[in-house]
C-alpha cells in the first residue's frame, strides 16, 4: 500500500479534549487515490476524523481503522477569480492566512475556530452570525455507496445550523471544498482576524483541553446562562468538568475519558431539562 498506514496509533494528539485512545491502524491519505485504496480494503470499519476539534472518544481502544484527513492532504490555493479551493485536511487557520496574503475576505472568523477544511464542511462551523455555508461554492466527495468521485453545489447540501447533508449521511467522504471571497483591504482584514481572536480568548477556557461548545444554542435560549443559573459551573465527573469560565465549555482538568465527558453531558443534559423543559442537543459528535 502507498498510503501511510501506522499500527496501534496512539490518538491522544489527534483529539482536543486529549481523551487517550488507541486505534488498531491509522491511515494517512495524501491523494484521492489513497482514500480509494482505503475504501477497497473494506467499507465499514473505518472511521474518518479531521482535526479532532469536535469528538469524544468513548472507547480507549478502537478495533476500527481511523482515517486521519490533516497535514498529508491540505493544499490551498487560488482557483480562479476571489475562488480558493482547499484539500480538506487544509487547517481554517492556515485557510485565513492564505486568504489575507491574496487579499481576500470572508473566511477572518476562521482564524480562530480551529478545524480542517473537510470538518467544517462537515459541522457547518462558523460564528458570530458567519457560517462555512456562506461562502461554499461547491464540494469533491467520495460517495462510499458507489465508490464513485463526485460534486456537489453548496445550496444541495442541506445545510442548517451546524448541521449538513454530510453529518447526515455518513457515507460521503469530503475531499475538496471551493470557497468564493471578496477582494478586500488587507489591514481590514488581518484587524477582523484579530480582534475575533481576542474576543474569542477573553471567554474561552484555553487553559485546559476542550472541543468548543458542547451543545448546540437551542431556539429561544443560551446554554451558557442556563448553566450558570443551575450553578453547574465546575460540576465535575472523574477528569471532566463543566468549565468554570464558560458554561457551555466541558474541560479535560485530570485525564478525563470520554465516559467522563459523557457523564457530565447527561447530568447538565437532566438538569436544564428538569428547570427549563429544554433538550440540549449535542454538537460534538461521541464516537
Ligand atoms: C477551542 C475550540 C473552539 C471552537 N469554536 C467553535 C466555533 O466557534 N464554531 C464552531 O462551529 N465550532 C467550534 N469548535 C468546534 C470545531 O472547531 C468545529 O466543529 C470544526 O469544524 C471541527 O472540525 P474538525 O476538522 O476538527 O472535525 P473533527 O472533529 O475531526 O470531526 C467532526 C465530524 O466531521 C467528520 N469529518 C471530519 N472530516 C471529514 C471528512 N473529510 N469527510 C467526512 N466527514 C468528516 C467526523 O467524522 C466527525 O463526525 C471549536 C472547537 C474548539 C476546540
Amino acid at each position: 500500500m502507498a498510503v501511510r498506514v501506522e499500527h496501534n496509533f496512539d490518538l491522544t494528539n489527534y483529539n482536543s479534549y486529549r481523551i487517550k485512545a488507541t486505534c488498531k491502524r491509522a491511515f494517512f491519505p495524501s491523494c484521492e487515490e489513497d482514500f480509494m485504496e482505503i475504501y477497497a480494503h473494506g467499507l465499514n470499519d473505518k472511521i474518518i476524523i479531521g482535526g479532532g476539534y469536535n469528538i469524544i472518544f468513548s472507547k480507549e481502544y478502537y478495533n476500527e481503522d481511523f482515517i486521519i484527513v490533516g497535514d498529508s492532504y491540505s493544499s490551498i490555493r487560488l482557483d480562479g477569480e476571489n475562488i480558493i479551493s482547499c484539500e480538506a485536511g487544509s487547517s481554517t487557520k492556515d485557510l485565513s492566512e492564505f486568504a489575507l496574503a491574496n487579499s481576500l475576505s470572508g473566511v477572518e472568523i476562521f482564524y480562530d475556530i480551529p478545524s480542517s477544511l473537510g470538518g467544517a464542511v462537515v459541522m457547518n462551523a462558523g460564528a458570530s452570525g458567519e457560517e462555512i455555508k456562506d461562502i461554499l461554492v461547491k464540494v469533491r466527495y467520495l460517495d462510499l455507496a458507489d465508490m464513485q468521485i463526485k460534486e456537489i453545489m453548496q445550496e444541495d447540501i442541506g445545510y442548517e445550523y451546524r448541521n449538513s447533508l454530510f453529518q447526515r449521511e455518513t457515507n460521503k467522504v469530503v475531499l475538496k471544498a471551493w470557497l468564493r471571497l471578496t477582494p478586500g483591504d488587507p489591514e481590514g482584514i488581518r484587524n477582523k482576524m484579530e480582534a475575533v481572536k481576542e474576543a474569542r480568548w477573553a471567554k474561552q477556557p484555553k487553559e485546559y483541553p476542550n472541543a468548543g461548545s458542547v451543545f448546540k444554542r437551542p431556539p429561544g435560549h443560551y446554554v451558557g446562562p442556563m448553566i450558570d443559573e443551575l450553578s453547574l459551573k465546575g460540576y465535575r465527573v472523574g477528569g471532566a468538568e463543566v468549565s468554570k469560565k464558560h458554561g457551555g465549555f466541558i474541560v479535560n482538568i485530570d485525564n478525563a475519558t470520554g465516559q467522563d465527558i459523557i457523564n457530565v453531558i447527561k447530568h447538565v443534559q437532566q438538569k436544564v431539562r428538569e428547570k427549563f423543559n429544554v433538550d440540549l442537543e449535542i454538537e460534538q459528535r461521541i464516537i
